[in-house]
């Protein structure tokens, strides 16, 4: 009998075979990750795997039945992977996963182009909570679409294949950096400085712009687009290049988007790979990063319209479906990094590699906006783990009055369904390069799995 708890080292308890399973599903992980950038990458991605695997899309009306294996995609951008099962819903309710597949990037605003210096630039303006000085002299990829006259979509992916060009933004040289450096952090380089080269051969002609006018042409002989079609374009930099083992063991993955993806990829293979006969749906959300706002973000009506569609398809009543559903908010939380130790309250925080964290509640000020997890939800995941023989441990983000986060949980749990978040904890979260665990990975994988099958 422990009557003390302690966290567990992942690495520690897996025996080689595990050990050998971890490293495994982590590369699974990583090719998925690398396609999986924009939230537009990361809901094609999902698409094919489904596809795969002989999921079928989904449209409002459609008839189900038990057995059904569907996928709704939610305007590119947002999609749903669900696995209809035999128990009756109305009295079981249905499992729901949930993780956000968009992350902070720079965006490019509706007129990007200008020139100066002799060199041709693309304005940005961020997404999501970024430290601007990480996003300056490291590669950058372009990525999104742009919707041409006419309304047909155009993919746009640059910088990610070998031999591509990439994007950069420049920073001061320290030698003319005096009054820079004596700035604090948060302001040292601001937003509209956040300007990526785009070209500099100036074209033939005598125009005053034509460094300018030079990349135009070029925009237009490349990718046959004029400077009106960025307006009708989602268009943004992310850091170029594929995840990378950390470390002479590899225990870890660095990696672009591990917020949230490291989530949404364990949820999906869960819902993949279990044996429940509960109707289980896996979401990719968007607009996270922003507050969840927007047709494609957690807020808006879709996940209660679609609950409500498969309730009746299944002849259900859909207010008995909600309240009997559970959801795991699948996000990451902060891992306990010792160059930082005073904003950590170290026995209540997460650590690398003590597996998936479970966060009962996350906000600020008091706990001020947050979906607090009841005991009764918290004790369901505890047995379903337990049971399963899953590592994981429980943290909050950090110490109280440092700060705060949010999740999607809290529009769920408005639904009238229990939910808690739980997440891998993740070191430099938000950084263009994020750290994770692949023990944690694959925890948070086998706790997705518990939690499906309980
Ligand atoms: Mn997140
Ligand atoms: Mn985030």
């Amino acid at each position: 009998m422990d009557f003390e708890y302690k966290r567990k080292n992942y690495y520690k308890e897996a025996d080689e075979k595990e050990l050998k399973v971890i490293f495994d599903y982590a590369e699974g992980y990583k090719k998925f990750l690398y396609t999986s950038k924009t939230e537009r990458g990361a809901t094609a991605t999902a698409k094919k795997l489904c596809e795969e695997r002989g999921y079928k899309p989904y449209a409002f009306g459609d008839k189900i039945k038990a057995g059904d294996k569907l996928y709704f995609v939610n305007r590119d951008k947002n999609i749903f992977i669900i696995r209809v099962g035999t128990k009756d819903v109305a009295k079981h309710g249905v499992k729901i996963m949930a993780a956000h597949v968009d992350s902070p990037r720079l965006d490019l605003k509706p007129n990007p182009v200008f020139s100066d210096g002799g060199m041709a630039y693309l304005k940005t303006h961020y997404y999501g909570g970024i430290k601007k000085y990480q996003w300056t002299t490291i590669p950058l990829a372009l990525h999104g679409v742009v919707v041409l006259k006419g309304g047909k979509c155009m993919n746009v992916c640059i910088g990610e294949e070998e031999g591509d060009p990439i994007f950069y933004i420049s920073d001061l040289l320290p030698h003319l950096a005096q009054e820079q450096s004596a700035k604090p952090l948060g302001t040292a380089i601001s937003g509209e400085n956040l300007n990526a080269l785009l070209s500099c051969i100036p074209d033939g002609g005598d125009e005053k712009d034509d460094v300018k006018s030079a990349a135009l042409k070029l925009l237009h002989d490349k990718y046959g687009i004029t400077e009106i079609d960025f307006q009708t374009s989602e268009l943004c930099f992310v850091p170029a290049g594929k995840p990378r083992d950390v470390g002479l063991d590899r225990a870890l993955v660095s990696g672009y988007g591990h917020d949230d993806k490291v989530c949404a990829y364990p949820e999906m293979t869960a819902l993949f790979d279990s044996n429940t006969q509960d109707t289980v749906i896996a979401v990719f959300a968007d607009k996270e990063e922003t507050g969840s706002y927007g047709v494609t973000g957690m807020q808006s009506r879709v996940i209660l319209d679609l609950i409500e569609c498969i309730s009746r398809g299944l002849g259900a009543d859909p207010v008995l479906v909600r309240y009997n559903s559970k959801c795991v908010s699948a996000d990451v939380t902060a891992a306990y990094d010792p160059a930082y130790s005073d904003v950590y309250e170290k026995r209540n925080c997460s650590y690398i590699n003590c597996g998936a964290s479970l966060t009962k509640y996350h906000g600020a000020r008091g706990k001020n906006s947050t979906n607090d997890a009841s005991a009764e939800m918290v004790g369901y995941l505890r047995d379903a783990f337990d049971d399963a023989g899953v590592i994981w441990q429980t943290g909050e983000l950090g110490k109280i009055d440092i700060g705060g986060g949010g999740t999607v949980a809290m529009y769920i749990a408005n639904l009238g369904i229990d939910t808690c978040d739980m997440g891998v904890p993740v070191l430099s979260m938000h950084a263009p390069y994020e750290i994770i665990s692949k023990a944690d990975l694959y925890a948070m994988h086998k706790a997705m799995v518990a939690f499906l099958e309980k």
